[in-house]
């Protein structure tokens, strides 16, 4: 076959695939070139996760009337001219890619003015094609209309995902944005409503504090540490949780290098190795990490959405990082914030062991039923037993006992705090107390129609921190919870305060608990589509459900049993997990050699 040049049209539309590939890139990109521009407010506005259309406003530099059409081109930058200067990139763009790869796949408008004119001018291009250009009334800086994205190629069209996983994915880029810039405002507005607002103050605390909630900002302690060695340094400055307050995955971490937020799993490692061991096992802090180097003794050239930079030296740079990290924590923890509401967030390991102890019998919930259990559709009423008064294991089978009936197994005991030995008439029944539990709390929650089993007020109320890039979602998710029993009410922009929970008898209703579960509805960053009613109500029954390990009186494993044996699809924990092992005598007696005697 022939070998020939690809037409531009074509050229750009692959070149495109590497830069544009979801909307999220494409609001990474026009805000960057925003930031570039100097601008000190930019307004992000997106229709249906931006794959309807993106908009982003800035009040920076404006592009020169005869720059306009060339800011279109191919590998056209303002930003860098000669090959040298690709070693010392201080701005976030330089590969003169953008504008054009996003302007290959969509339909672009563009309006900008400069300082100094009269007036401002438009470009149009659709698919590459310029379609227009004009003159306009504008203020000083520059908007980008992007609308329909991929509408030219069919098979990435096809890659978008739904708009709450694109807006969650943009949220998620807008947060580190914001991090990186806290000396930039941001509004970010989606279907008209603004999700975030940034004052572009300065202040890291203050983003902070708006992305993760107060009670998250509080815990912050400022890092900063500075190194000059012959006139070449580097510095390090933002803000680090107290080892108290851990979360259960690293998407509180960020890193930014030379103003790019960055992916560096060789700092966040250093990161953590600077707690020395404090940090509970899966369990990681809350940072925000502002790197400074020399430009060339970074490389940000790396990937096209330069997401990834290498270092000169990443040993300096680490131990740097491990060093500073230290030395902040060094300084001291503050106290745990105790706001008036007498909320305490969760607590650590290590130095704090003692303490966090005490803290956790402190802020322990008690809680009180709001009404009795055998009213709330738990327990059939009919089949609570009564509190049993054999002991441990029993020395025979006594099959003919009067207590066991069909499908009434009696208990036995209880093997290793995780499981529940039983007998009924045909079966001896080896029980997962968690699966079991796990099965009963799940029809509970689902119970065709039913009403929701009923809430336990919680005597101290529990903070949830709803991160940014979950906030849409987590409207969708607190339906469902407020259907199966929570009670939850807003707090603020960021949070929520949860004051109910679905009853459950011998469930433990220790903060960890509840936290870990809310922890695990909201984990994946940039979030998924918003999980389903069913999901939502499986991960309560999990985590609400007893726990292996843990303890049971004799009338907890009793209920526990009772309801278990009427609970429909009772062999099986909802995800499938056997709930129960069962033996026959015959099976029994086949072991032990004894069939044919
Ligand atoms: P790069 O950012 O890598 O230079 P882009 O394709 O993103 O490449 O942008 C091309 C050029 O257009 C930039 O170098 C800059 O001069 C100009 N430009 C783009 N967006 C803006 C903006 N919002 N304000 C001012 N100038 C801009
Ligand atoms: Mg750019």
């Amino acid at each position: 076959m022939a070998i020939k040049l690809l037409d531009a049209e074509t050229a750009a539309r692959i070149a495109a695939g590497e830069v544009v590939e979801s909307p999220a890139a494409v609001v990474k990109e026009l805000a960057e070139n925003a930031l570039d521009a100097g601008a000190t407010r930019i307004t992000i506005r997106v229709e249906e996760g931006g794959s309807g259309s993106i908009t982003v406003i800035d009040d920076g530099a404006g592009i020169a009337s005869e720059d306009l059409e060339l800011a279109f081109r191919r590998h056209a930058t303002s930003k860098i001219k000669q090959r040298e200067d690709l070693y010392r990139v201080t701005t976030l763009g330089f590969r003169g890619e953008a504008l054009p790869s996003i302007a290959a796949v969509a339909r672009v408008t563009l309006t900008t003015r400069c300082e100094g004119t009269l007036q401002g001018e438009c470009i149009r291009i659709e698919g590459g094609n310029q379609l227009g250009r004009g003159i306009t009334g504008a203020p000083v800086g520059t908007a980008v209309t992007v609308k329909d994205l991929f509408f030219n190629t069919p098979a990435r069209h096809k890659f978008l995902r739904s708009p709450a996983v694109e807006l969650g994915r943009i949220s998620s880029l807008v947060a580190d944005l914001t991090l990186a810039h806290p000396e930039v405002s941001f509004i970010l507005e989606s279907g008209g409503r603004i999700m975030l607002q940034t004052r572009g103050d300065g202040s890291l605390a203050g983003v902070a504090a708006q992305l993760y909630g107060d009670r998250c900002a509080a815990a912050l302690l400022p890092l900063e540490r500075r190194e000059t060695e012959g006139g070449e340094g580097q510095a390090i400055c933002g803000l680090l949780s107290a080892p108290y307050f851990t979360r259960a995955s690293r998407r509180y971490i960020t890193v930014i290098v030379n103003g790019r937020a960055v992916k560096a799993p060789a700092l966040v490692y250093a990161l953590e190795r600077g707690y020395g061991g404090v940090l509970p096992r899966g369990r990681y802090p809350v940072a925000v990490l502002h790197l400074q180097v020399l430009p060339r003794t970074l490389d940000v050239n790396v990937h096209p959405a330069k997401t990834e930079v290498r270092f000169q030296s990443n040993e300096t740079v680490n131990d740097f990082v491990y060093r500073a990290v230290r030395q902040a924590l060094a300084r001291g923890a503050p106290a745990p914030l105790q706001s008036p509401a007498g909320l305490a967030p969760r607590s650590g390991t290590g130095e704090g062991l003692d303490r966090s102890k005490k803290r956790a019998q402190r802020f322990a919930l008690e809680t009180t039923p709001s009404y009795p259990p055998l009213a709330v559709g738990v327990y059939p009423s009919t089949e609570v037993p009564s509190a049993g008064q054999g002991s441990g294991l029993e020395p025979e089978l006594p099959a003919e006992t009067a207590a066991i009936t069909a499908g009434r197994p009696r208990l036995i005991g209880q093997l290793w705090r995780s499981y529940l030995i039983a007998l009924n008439e045909e079966h001896l029944l080896l029980l997962d107390q968690h699966a079991a539990h796990e099965r009963v709390l799940y029809h509970a929650l689902t119970g065709s129609g039913a009403p929701h089993p009923g809430t336990v007020q919680l005597t101290v109320p529990l903070v949830v921190d709803v991160p940014l890039p979950w906030r849409e979602h987590f409207r969708e998710v607190r339906v469902v919870l407020e259907e199966s029993g929570f009670v939850i009410e807003s707090f603020g922009n960021t949070s929520y305060v949860v004051r109910g929970v679905p009853f459950s008898p011998f469930t433990d209703n220790r903060r960890e608990y509840l936290e870990e579960l809310f922890e695990e509805l909201l984990a994946e960053e940039p979030p998924p589509e918003p999980p389903s009613r069913d999901t939502v109500l499986k991960t309560v029954a999990c985590h609400r459900a007893v726990k292996a390990g843990q303890a049971l009186g004799r009338t907890e494993m009793e209920a526990l049993l009772a309801v278990w044996a009427v609970t429909p699809g009772r062999e099986y924990c909802p995800h499938g997990r056997p709930a129960v092992l069962q033996f026959t005598r015959r099976e029994l007696e086949k072991g032990f050699h004894r069939t044919g005697n």
